[in-house]
């Protein structure tokens, strides 16, 4: 699941919500280059590394994307991403959507989550909440405009109004995609093969998902 949404729309703690609820589910921890902030925990919340590490690991194609931003780069190990993957984990992708849209191209099995504020002056007041000057907040409101139009062409749209809601919201998305039809084309499959009674008519169609690299 790649979850972007602008600074201020809560996604930290709808993402934290979710990893509590479901064991199976693993953070996708990415690199950067900018500086951790208080309570962020190395390996956690990000692998801080170097510009130069930063460059080399590009040079040598270990992620699945990357982005600078505002001077500060970031990245989805690929390591990371298919090794949960190969053990069978979900994994919560926290991405901003040049990166998502990257992940769309070279992964079919994405789904795209976009956290949005209940409103543009609900997403200004808590960005105000940070004590930020008028001209920083200008930035990022901008930054976050420029985003928010991304949002046109994830999958799901979650409004957070009430912080337990759009975890249920968000569970109810995980839930539904794990049922998905195309899932489970092997098991239907193996009943039909059970029952000695497979016919070509019941050959079920292929999985949409399926993974490019197997
Ligand atoms: P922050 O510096 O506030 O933690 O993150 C800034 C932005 O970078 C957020 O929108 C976050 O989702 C995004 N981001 C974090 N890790 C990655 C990554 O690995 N790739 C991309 N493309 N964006 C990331």
């Amino acid at each position: 699941m790649v979850v972007s949404a602008p600074s201020g729309a809560g996604k930290t703690s709808i993402c934290r919500g979710i990893l509590r609820q479901f064991p199976n589910i693993r953070f996708s921890v990415s690199c950067t280059t900018r500086p951790p902030r208080l309570g962020e925990v190395n390996g956690k919340d990000y692998d801080f590394i170097s510009a130069g590490e930063f460059r080399e690991r590009i040079a040598r194609g270990e992620f699945v994307e990357w982005v600078e931003n505002y001077g500060q780069f970031y990245g989805t190990p690929k390591k990371t991403m298919n090794a949960f993957l190969n053990q069978g984990y979900d994994l919560i992708l926290d991405i901003e959507p040049r990166g998502a849209k990257a992940i769309r191209e070279h992964d079919p099995r994405g789904v795209f989550i976009f956290i949005l504020p209940p409103s543009l002056s609900e997403l200004k007041s808590r960005m105000s909440l940070r004590g930020e000057s008028a001209a920083v907040m200008e930035r990022r409101l901008q930054s976050s405009l420029d985003e928010i139009r991304e949002a046109l062409w994830y999958d799901y749209i979650i409004f957070n109004e009430k912080l337990e809601e759009a975890v249920d919201q968000f569970r109810s998305v995980y839930i539904a995609e794990k049922s998905r039809r195309d899932l489970f084309t092997e098991r239907i499959e193996a009943f039909f093969k059970d029952e000695l009674c497979l016919t070509a008519s019941d050959k079920v169609p292929q999985a949409r998902r399926a993974n490019p690299e197997e």
